[in-house]
């Protein structure tokens, strides 16, 4: 079985390197595909109220005789609960649903500055609550940019121990990874196989072939290297296997580096200064 390094928060909590993603698997298939990804060695899910499966998850760890504290477990904070008042009452539904008493990190899914008068400050201040009275050991935020997160560093108490963000090979944010460095915040890749699409590149192809590995380990690798963490998803239980299976090859400077070199500040999701679903 793998050993998956761990890395420490500014806060002083460890989180595994490497997890399992859970966005867009049905609910009819989130608690055998998350038995799977246990039964395969992760001990971290990255879940979301919005994914509408944190029952299908609690239910799968409950499932596998782990004790609650060997998994590491995220949800993120839905759009429509951003008033303080809805946060909290969103916060519980999670953990209600999930049947913990605690989760390890929460975070604020997206800022939508477009939304409630560009206030995503009170709502951090509400994550600080959950992280304060201990309900939560981290509190961070996703899609944030840059400019949000300078923000809350500059009107906050707590700086966010993640930032979670999409990166892949065409989409490596270097922008960002100064001012992360700097504070220790924990950069986590969201779609880190870039959604399959970074998968039948000749670089990364040719790498693999070197290395004797699938590109899709080759890209895991490559994020792992540069210092993030990861949670590709998969429900094929072959693939969950391969996408654990990286801890027995490492990549040359000059391959790292190649990876990079494909960027094209190419997005799959949609842009956090717009996107305002609820
Ligand atoms: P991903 O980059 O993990 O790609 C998943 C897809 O790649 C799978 O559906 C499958 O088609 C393919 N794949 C997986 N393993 C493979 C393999 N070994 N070989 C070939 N193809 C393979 O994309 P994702 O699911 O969008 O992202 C992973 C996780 O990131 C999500 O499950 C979720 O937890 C998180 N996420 C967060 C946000 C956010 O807004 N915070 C947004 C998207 C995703």
């Amino acid at each position: 079985m793998s050993v998956i390094p761990d890395i420490t928060l500014n806060n002083g909590q460890q989180i595994p390197m490497l997890g399992f993603g859970v966005f867009l698997i049905e609910p009819e298939d989130t608690v055998a595909a998350v038995s799977a990804a246990l039964e395969a060695g992760y001990r971290h899910i990255d879940t979301a109220e919005m994914y509408g499966n944190e029952k299908e998850v609690g239910e799968a760890i409950a499932r596998s005789g782990l004790d609650r504290s060997e998994v590491f477990v995220t949800s993120k904070l839905s759009n429509d609960a951003h008033r303080p008042d809805d946060a909290r009452r969103a916060f519980d539904e999670s953990l209600k649903a999930l049947g913990f008493d605690y989760l390890d990190l929460f975070l604020i899914h997206w800022p939508l500055p477009t939304r409630y008068d560009g206030d995503y400050v009170s709502t951090w201040s509400t994550l600080e609550e959950f992280y304060r009275d201990g309900r939560t050991r981290s509190i961070g935020v996703s899609n944030f940019q840059p400019r949000h997160l300078r923000r809350l560093h500059g009107e906050c108490e707590i700086i966010p121990a993640v930032y979670q963000i999409e990166v892949n090979p065409y989409l490596t944010r270097e922008e960002v990874r100064g001012f992360c460095a700097e504070h220790q915040i924990a950069v986590e890749a969201w779609s880190p196989l870039g959604r399959g699409q970074v998968l039948n590149d000749p670089t990364i192809g040719s790498i693999a072939r070197r290395a004797a590995k699938t590109p899709a380990q080759v890209v895991l690798r490559w994020h792992l290297q540069r210092g993030d963490i990861v949670f590709p998803k998969s429900v094929t239980p072959d693939r969950i296997k391969e996408n654990i299976d990286i801890f027995d090859f490492g990549l040359s400077a000059d391959e790292v580096e190649a990876i990079s070199a494909l960027n094209r500040n190419e997005r799959t999701g949609p842009d956090p200064d717009t996107f305002d679903a609820i």
